[in-house]
């Protein structure tokens, strides 16, 4: 059985790590490889090496970083072949999926590579006579990263390029559950000059992560994944004294409103809710039909789930996986039939797909639930499958209502023809992230991710100028050069310009 190891200080290690977890094949249902779990100790290891590293990178000039980021693009951009291959094989998603993830990922790899441009600072000559003030933004030191198993090339991706770029060091903590691709990412950066201790992965799970957000050693985290950690991570870092965004989980609605057209809405909405499996923080879970179309929409988006061909990711006909574990099938199909028994009718049924020659696999398919009301669990709930339910809206008034009245505010998204409604339903939604005719609105880059309420707790979003600000620390500079031969007014009462 391979063991799937740490990186620390340039080289792969067990460290003192004993404990394991399984790495599964989620399309066969196999076990591939075993994956290390920090203890204390490791932690204290990979925070050693990355202290170090901190003491000569963050005195790197601006030139030598940039030069190290571009060298970076350029290797990932050669291994997406290699890296979607390795999200295939351990997350399960299909191989396009997987390239459409390294692909955003480089993105804001792409957009690190301009960090001199983003950290330039401000200059105000003569703000008082003789005296001139400026700032410019300094690094934290060591930064964590902890994330989820749905994007295990792309939410690292969206921490560690801006983190290093502004001078910090990182230990990543990946998804114990598709810890293969993070390794790559470290040879990466290895051969692109990076120094050893700079980018660290370390394998983990929950006694790594709360050993990370209390750690002394650590200045800031980073965390993505579900809603009750990501607050209990915020919790762990803030009451360490740390700066720390914590991202959490989803229920994205798109609302339907009459003028929308059918077939367009109807796709869109089923390659949202079921592409990836349903497993995408940007999912669409419910969608809210308004107006008397909801039957006619329900059948369109019925008749097009059920040509989705549900199979292995790394067979190129497939257009949805498996999910991710058997724990998660056995939740999702639960989500269901307690919904069927609560009174929603299942439109389309994915409980008991079976996949030929993949009988052992992971598979649920697309499931429709219609008639599906706000206090229903499976409404509730953020099930994190290809599970998509239906509800019906008087107007977009009463649609935005019943988003603003749901714990999380991710994304959404409303189809329409009228820029009158699209501009009062962006306006009044409490949602971080919005599309209007776009289904999944997922920022560029160069824009900050992040969602609202139970969505992401912390008051800075991810990547973009936010992700700068957020691994930076600004200083301000007021500075007075006076003539040797000058005197100088040094009063008693608080300065003031003259
Ligand atoms: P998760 O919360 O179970 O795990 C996320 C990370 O936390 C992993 O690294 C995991 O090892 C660690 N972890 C798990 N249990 C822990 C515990 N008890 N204590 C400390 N650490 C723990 O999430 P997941 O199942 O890997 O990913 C799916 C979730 O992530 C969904 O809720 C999804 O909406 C969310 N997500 C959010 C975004 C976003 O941008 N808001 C993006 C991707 C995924």
């Amino acid at each position: 059985m391979r063991t799937l190891e740490h990186f620390i200080g340039g080289r792969r290690t067990p460290a003192g790590s004993t404990r394991r977890s399984p790495v599964f094949d989620p399309a066969i249902g196999q076990i591939q490889a075993e994956v290390l779990l920090a203890e204390g100790a490791d932690v204290d290891t990979a925070v050693a090496a990355a202290a170090e590293a901190f003491d000569s990178w963050s005195q790197s000039s601006l030139s030598a970083r940039t030069k190290v980021l571009f060298s970076f693009r350029e290797l990932v951009n050669a291994h997406q072949g290699a890296l979607a291959d390795l999200i295939c094989s351990e997350h399960g998603k299909v191989r396009l999926d997987a390239l459409g993830e390294v692909q955003r990922g480089l993105e804001v790899i792409e957009f690190a590579c301009g960090i001199p441009q983003l950290l330039k600072g401000e200059y105000s000559d003569q703000v008082s006579t003789g005296v001139d003030v400026f700032s410019y933004r300094q690094p934290l030191g060591v930064v964590a990263g902890i994330t989820p198993f749905n994007f295990p090339v792309m939410v690292p991706m969206w921490m560690y390029p801006i983190a290093i770029a502004c001078g910090n060091t990182f230990i990543l903590k990946p998804s114990e559950r598709d810890p293969s691709p993070s390794l790559l990412v470290a040879e990466l950066w290895q051969q692109a000059g990076l120094p050893d201790g700079v980018f660290n992965v370390l394998q983990g799970d929950a006694p790594a992560v709360e050993a990370l957000c209390r750690h002394d050693g650590v200045a800031a985290v980073s965390f993505v994944g579900s809603t009750p950690i990501a607050r209990r991570v915020h919790e762990w870092a803030t009451a360490a004294g740390k700066r720390v965004q914590a991202l959490g989980g989803a229920k994205n609605h798109a609302v339907v409103l009459p003028d929308a057209a059918p077939e367009f809405a109807g796709a869109h909405v089923s390659a949202a809710a079921f592409g990836s499996a349903g497993e995408r923080c940007m999912a669409i879970s419910a969608a809210v039909v308004v107006g008397n179309s909801g039957d006619d929409f329900v059948a369109a988006l019925t008749e097009r789930a059920a040509k989705i061909r549900v199979g292995p990711g790394r067979d190129e006909a497939s257009d949805m996986g498996p999910v991710i574990t058997e724990a998660a099938r056995t939740r999702i199909v639960g989500y269901v039939e307690r919904a069927a028994e609560s009174g929603a009718r299942v439109a389309l049924d994915g409980r008991d797909l079976a996949i030929a020659g993949h009988e052992d696999g992971f598979f649920v398919g697309p499931t429709i639930l219609d008639e599906v009301t706000p206090d229903m669990e499976v409404y509730r709930d953020e099930i994190f499958g290809p599970v998509l339910s239906v509800l019906r809206a008087a107007d977009v008034d009463e649609a935005t209502a019943l988003i603003n009245a749901n714990p999380y505010g991710n994304g959404t998204a409303i189809f329409t023809g009228s820029g009158e409604a699209a501009r009062r339903f962006h306006r009044g939604v409490k949602v971080g992230m919005i599309g209007v005719n776009v289904p999944i609105p997922v920022p560029m880059a160069y824009y900050s991710f992040g969602g609202w309420k139970d969505s992401l707790f912390g008051e800075r979003r991810i990547h973009g100028s936010e992700g700068v600000g957020f691994y930076t620390r600004q200083k301000v500079i007021t500075e007075r050069w006076p003539r040797p031969a000058g005197t100088s007014h040094a009063p008693y009462h608080f300065p003031t310009a003259e």
